[in-house]
């Protein structure tokens, strides 16, 4: 099950002091969708994967992690406003911030995981900014892959999930169609896509549609 706790922490930008939710434990039980966001209870805890300060509005995994780029930062209009992206939810907003501010100390990582985590706020909110995000979270992943890192096909099965959820059949088709991937299971979930995209389908699967089989 899931334990969440609240803790005191100071933000490391203005210093001031708030109660923040934090996860002691939890679980998943299930498949994974085929994106890779784990299923429950794990998937109903990412409020408590950010925290943002009440006064100087900096968000952060921790608020104690320090911000790498001037603060100023934390004042402006694209900040405040999340580059004009009219999210429905305040949690959205926040995933988005960390998005800008990784982007902004150059983290692309970072800055790709934040805004891997405000589309799937934006699904529990049926928030059509879910599709222009992914769109974008696609060219994020292609700089990822193009590190050639050891992550690389975690990468690549995110891509691939996230140009099919935003229509982008051709694309993932022509980019994966002659690509095996070194992890057999990983490729199983790539075939799977392929033959989704062929069908022009856009939906969320789990990958117990492929293991179960
Ligand atoms: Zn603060």
């Amino acid at each position: 099950m899931t334990m969440i706790k609240d803790i005191e922490r100071e933000c490391s930008v203005c210093g001031e002091k708030s109660m923040q939710p934090t996860l002691m434990s939890t679980n998943s039980w299930g498949y994974p969708d085929l994106d890779l966001r784990p299923p429950e209870m794990q998937r109903s805890t990412m409020h408590v994967w950010i925290q943002e300060c009440p006064n100087c509005g900096y968000v952060a995994g921790r608020l104690t992690d320090e911000l790498e780029i001037p603060k100023d930062f934390l004042k402006s209009d694209e900040y405040l406003n999340c580059k004009g992206n009219d999210f429905k939810s305040d949690l959205s907003k926040r995933f988005y911030k960390l998005h800008m501010i990784a982007r902004e100390s150059g983290n692309v990582e970072k800055a790709f995981y934040g805004l891997r985590n405000c589309i799937w706020e934006c699904d529990d909110v049926q928030d059509e900014l879910a599709i222009e995000m992914r769109k974008r979270a696609v060219e994020l992943a292609s700089e990822l892959i193009e590190r050639n890192t050891e992550d690389k096909e975690i990468f690549i099965l995110m891509k691939a999930d996230f140009l099919r959820r935003s229509g982008q059949f051709d694309r993932l088709v022509e980019e994966y169609e002659n690509i095996t991937l070194d992890d057999e299971n990983s490729d199983r979930v790539l075939r799977y896509q392929i033959e989704k995209a062929k069908e022009q389908d856009d939906e969320c699967y789990t990958t117990e549609e492929i293991f179960s089989r």
